[in-house]
């Protein structure tokens, strides 16, 4: 194998500009479709882009989940996949990745990472605990409140701010946590939990300094760690770009000592590794036997956890890729190339940029749509008409209604651009940037959006809505007075 190079390539016209440090062998046709066409589709779509068909899209943003490009030696890999029940090689090819990546004896498959959150809240979590954490993922809350527990989200003061250039806006605020564990005691937290590259919140790291001090904290009260490791690569990658004291570590050793330093771990392969499914790990043994039984009950055999074994041949190539600085540093420089080009313009967007994807800040690009319209539902939907890139909403939406139906606003309004791994070029970037540019000239064109049919129950899923005058008609009126026939 070739010496593992860094992502950073210099350009000696001094430019910031990510080079794909791949080449495309396999492709996949995208249409760019008539903006009237565009128009249809989000109107058939409920102007919610969760509903879209990707015949109508053209740059699927909407996530990084189970999208990003796999590698020619994850696909050769699947080739040689072993079927068997009970004791494949598929399954023990991928603990050894597993060992060797992230330094864990013991391993178990999940098919996907909220299944690792179910097994692991089962396992652990008894009703009135407290979990604290730097920040949630959806699924995360829903399996802990499920399992009777209350989860405490103890970030720093930076975390929720749009513009910052703190480096870890994934750190957990080490007075907080000492307050809770003085509150509630140890007996009713039954660990900490660490997110790596935290979701929610832009995509943001913490740095090995925070961990260290938080594991010290609860190695003190004998609690235990866990870390949610779906966006390692990237997080370890950070580690290494913005924290002095690892700017010469290998992601390797970096990858090595984030595990070393928590007792238990799990992530989801649709994000680490390219593929599906997932898995937890531990150098423990007593917590490996609390969980073991729970897998084989609601995932499949222990060698293959409801996944296929062509997922785990390809997971097992996947997990050694993320200690590869090309594969892990590609959709961070890319955002970084979207979002500083566009805070430079002055368009509102999280800063530092973050992983997994580029987030604007609704709000601020839409000052006159109030919250209770869904500014970046709005945005989605204005963005997806322009230029056919869909992104998610993450902002009120995404929330929920209180029990007098009023809606319980976001404490952000953001509009996700996914990057998935390898998956975009640097002109269909150019290309986003440029829309984005032009939507935020025109920003006072687009209006908010109300539901017309609204689910109990993750709405932004399968809801509907509608805008709340004709702006989209407007909006598509101006983009041909500007473009003429250009799509
Ligand atoms: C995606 C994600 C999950 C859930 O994983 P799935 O494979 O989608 O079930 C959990 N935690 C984090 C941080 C994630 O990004």
């Amino acid at each position: 194998m070739n010496k593992d190079s860094s992502g950073k390539v210099k350009f000696f016209s001094g430019e910031e500009i990510p080079l794909e440090l791949h080449k495309v062998r396999v492709v996949q046709k995208l249409f760019l479709n008539p903006i009237n066409q565009r128009l249809k589709a989000i109107e058939d779509a409920g102007f919610n882009t969760f509903q879209l068909n990707t015949k109508d899209v053209f740059l699927d943003m909407l996530t990084d989940s189970g999208t990003n490009a796999m590698s020619d030696n994850q696909v050769a890999s699947m080739l040689q996949a072993d079927d068997a029940y009970a004791g494949s090689q598929s399954f023990y090819r991928m603990e050894g990745a597993i060992r060797e990546v992230f330094g864990t004896h013991y391993v178990l498959p999940v098919h996907q990472g909220r299944a690792a959150e179910n097994i692991i809240s089962q396992a652990f979590i008894k009703k009135g605990d407290v979990i604290p954490m730097n920040y949630h993922f959806t699924t995360t809350k829903a399996h802990m409140e499920l399992n009777g527990g209350t989860i405490f989200e103890i970030y720093t003061d930076e975390a929720l701010k749009i513009k910052s250039n703190n480096p870890f806006k994934g750190n957990i605020d080490i007075q907080k946590l000492k307050d809770l564990i003085k509150k509630y005691g140890t007996d009713c937290i039954p660990f900490i939990r660490f997110e790596a590259s935290t979701n929610l919140i832009g995509g943001q790291p913490f740095s090995i300094a925070n961990m260290r001090e938080v594991c010290e904290i609860a190695k003190e009260h004998g609690i235990m760690m866990v870390m949610d490791a779906s966006l390692i690569g990237e997080n370890a990658y950070f580690i290494k770009q913005r924290e002095e004291e690892f700017k010469n570590t290998s992601i390797k050793d970096i990858l090595l000592l984030m595990f070393s330093l928590v007792d238990l771990s799990y992530f989801s392969s649709r994000k680490v590794s390219s593929t599906r499914g997932g898995g937890i790990c531990t150098n423990r043994k007593d917590l490996f036997d609390k969980m073991r039984d729970l897998v084989t009950l609601y995932e499949g055999f222990l060698t293959y956890g409801g996944m296929s074994v062509r997922e785990i041949e390809a997971m097992a190539v996947g997990i050694r890729e993320t200690t590869d600085e090309t594969v892990i540093s590609q959709s961070p420089s890319f955002i970084a190339y979207l979002v500083n080009a566009l805070d430079k313009l002055g368009i509102p967007v999280v800063t530092p940029a973050g992983a997994l994807g580029c987030h604007i800040d609704c709000m601020g690009f839409l000052p006159h749509v109030p919250q209770t319209e869904y500014p970046a539902g709005a945005l989605a939907t204005a963005l997806y008409i322009i230029s056919g890139c869909r992104g998610m909403e993450r902002g009120t939406i995404s929330s929920v209604r209180d029990e007098n139906g009023k809606d319980i606003l976001a404490d952000v309004e953001l509009l996700r651009l996914a990057f998935p791994r390898r998956v975009f070029t640097l002109s269909q970037t150019m290309f986003t940037l440029d829309r984005l540019t032009w939507l935020f000239k025109n920003r006072n064109l687009v209006g908010g959006l109300r539901f017309v049919e609204e689910p109990a129950v993750l709405r932004f899923f399968n809801g509907r809505l509608e805008p709340t005058s004709d702006w989209p008609q407007k909006l598509v009126k101006q983009f041909k007075i500007d473009f003429g026939d250009s799509l």
